[in-house]
């Protein structure tokens, strides 16, 4: 039996290959709940009494964070969680990971509020594709930004303090890549762990789990046999953040260690541009004052494509 490089007595079930350590199953899950907490206290990402809204998908990232978070709220009797959940209406896709959502919330004794494209745009995202055919954009350009603004308007609602997202370290830096590649180097530099409020009136949203390897993530949820969605949404066609998804593991198969010194060269480099720009770029939309380089938001400009508001 290979023993636990850290407890010393039980069963090793992993070897993380960037440390060299062979974990088992508890000094697995403690070593990724430090990870979290480790963040959390380094980018101050939340007070003592917050009302924290975790956005919940269903899937294993979301599920993971609610767990870790329900764990350390634990140690703040004044701190309260909440989970939300943006029914998009993708076919029973949506259905069954809002189930498996539901579950986990009441297993931890959470409220989970769900909220749906049909009641605040009058259109599910099936009925936003069909409409919007010819107009050459992918389904996920569309979800994406009336999620976001979806999940603003609920955290709204049940007055949160701050918005937690399951963004793995993975996502991070295939998120910078894919800005960099596609010449958005204002979104590359200004997208962080934790979105300070440079903005009045909108929600902070903070990325909790921003060092924790998406493969860690799976092995999370399997050592702690916590039950979450696995199918990927049938409209699910990034390609190109897929390339780079397959490009950075390879590279981390043949380099272990090298996502995170990618992440850590990435922190350098928003710390830079932060002391050479003392002011950031974005400004309040003219609409709904998220955050944008334009005047106009790109949620604003879908749904005035789609006829539900005008400007
Ligand atoms: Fe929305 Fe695309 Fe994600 Fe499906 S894969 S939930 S369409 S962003
Ligand atoms: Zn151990
Ligand atoms: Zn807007």
């Amino acid at each position: 039996m290979v023993k636990c490089s850290i407890c010393k007595r039980r069963e090793a079930f992993y070897v993380r290959r960037y440390s060299g350590e062979r974990l088992c199953r508890k000094c697995f899950s403690e070593s990724i709940e430090n990870k979290v907490r480790a963040v959390i206290s380094k980018y101050q990402m939340f007070n003592f009494n917050d009302r924290i809204a975790v956005a919940v998908s269903g899937g294993k990232d979301s599920l993971n964070l609610l767990h870790i978070l329900s764990k350390i709220e634990k140690e703040y009797p004044q701190a309260s969680l909440c989970a939300i959940t943006v029914d998009e209406g993708i076919g029973d896709y949506r259905a069954e990971s809002i189930r498996i959502a539901s579950e986990n919330c009441e297993m931890l004794g959470i409220e989970h509020i769900i909220v749906s494209f049909k009641e605040i745009y009058g259109y599910t995202l099936d009925e936003i594709v069909k409409k919007t055919r010819d107009k050459g954009l992918t389904p996920c350009a569309y979800c994406g930004v009336l999620r976001r603004r979806a999940l603003n308007i609920a955290a709204e609602e049940a007055s949160a303090d701050k918005i937690a997202t399951a963004h793995t370290l993975d996502d991070e830096i295939q998120t910078f890549l894919l800005n960099l590649l596609h010449g958005d180097t204002v979104k590359a530099i200004y997208s962080r762990p934790k979105f300070e409020r440079e903005i009045p009136d909108l929600i902070p949203r903070v990325k909790p789990f921003c060092k924790v390897l998406e493969r860690e993530s799976a092995l999370y949820a399997y050592a702690n046999h916590i039950k979450f969605q696995d199918e990927p949404c049938p409209y699910a066609c990034e390609a190109f953040r897929n390339d780079i998804r397959i490009y950075l593991n390879r590279l981390e198969e043949r380099h272990p260690g090298v996502k995170y010194t990618l992440f850590r060269s990435i922190e350098r480099i928003r710390r830079l541009a932060a002391i050479r720009s003392e002011r950031s770029p974005l400004r309040p939309c003219k609409i709904c004052g998220e955050p944008t380089t334009d005047v106009i938001c790109q949620a604003c400009r879908i749904l005035s494509e789609l006829k539900l508001i005008r400007y």
